[in-house]
């Protein structure tokens, strides 16, 4: 058996219950093509395949990659840093249902790489780390809501599904975790480049009013006349209030 690895970010999932539970949200049928990133030692993958559904694993850990290589003869295995993989080819033609228990330091640029395929996605279960979970899910004006919780809630339908904690893995991890599912939203009628810059540029001085956040986009009669309060903290928008913004700023440039 090999050791967990810190830097694969290695917790890996040992409490039946709770893999239970997993499975039991996942609703998983054989005419589901599903992604597995990051299967580990298989503690879902084993219940994936039972549900002989088209399952596809991307694993970084050779070691671990090898094993389940002669685990599960027949499965497509990928052997790669999921940060590199190519799933503007990688996804095909078939929409896809992405799961991961995944490794705490790449949780966030991984949503946001999968975020520009969101409409060949079918929905994505994943295992964060709580406070990134709860910021993901946060409402407007919560102190947790921030430019993660617009950007991804602009593009995904985000439900936390329960909470986990750290007895469930081996070796056991110093936070607690949530799992999550993100469904993706139906029409994206936002310029997505446009929408980035705003975000950055509003979230980049938490404490600054919007009139100041925004000023080299949207004067305060501009805001105004999209029915938003100049004087309004970025952190008190509602992400239907920054496509408004998005929007305006397109027809004007
Ligand atoms: N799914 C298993 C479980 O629940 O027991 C393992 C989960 S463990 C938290 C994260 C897994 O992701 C490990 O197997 C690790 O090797 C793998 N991993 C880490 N970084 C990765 C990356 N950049 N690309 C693909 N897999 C990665």
């Amino acid at each position: 058996m090999t050791q967990a690895r810190r830097r694969f970010g290695q917790n890996f999932l040992i409490e039946k219950s709770t893999i239970a539970r997993i499975i039991e949200s996942l609703k998983i049928s054989p005419q589901h093509s599903v992604i597995e990133i990051g299967p580990g030692k298989g503690a879902l993958t084993e219940r994936l395949v039972e549900s002989r559904c088209d399952l596809t694993l991307i694993e970084i850990d050779r070691d671990l990659v090898d094993i389940l290589k002669k685990k599960y003869q027949g499965l497509s295995i990928v052997n790669e840093d999921v940060l590199k993989v190519d799933f503007s080819s990688f996804l095909g033609i078939e929409p896809k249902r992405i799961i991961g228990n995944l490794p705490y330091n790449i949780s966030t640029p991984l949503l946001f790489k999968l975020s520009r395929f969101n409409e060949r996605i079918i929905d994505m279960h994943v295992m964060l780390q709580k406070e990134v979970a709860e910021r993901i899910v946060s409402e407007s004006s919560r102190k947790e809501y921030g430019r993660l919780s617009v950007s991804i809630q602009l593009l995904w339908e985000v439900t936390k599904l329960f909470d986990v904690s750290p007895t469930a893995f081996s070796p056991q991890p110093k936070v607690n975790s949530s799992f999550i599912c993100l469904k993706p939203k139906k029409k994206i009628n936002f310029d997505r480049d446009l929408m980035n810059q705003l975000l950055t540029s509003a979230f980049s001085a938490r404490r600054k009013t919007l009139k100041n956040a925004l000023r080299n986009y949207l004067n305060e009669s501009e805001l105004r006349s999209i029915e938003i309060d100049p004087g309004s903290r970025p952190e008190n928008l509602f992400p239907e209030d920054f496509i408004r913004c998005a929007n305006f700023l397109k027809k004007k440039l």
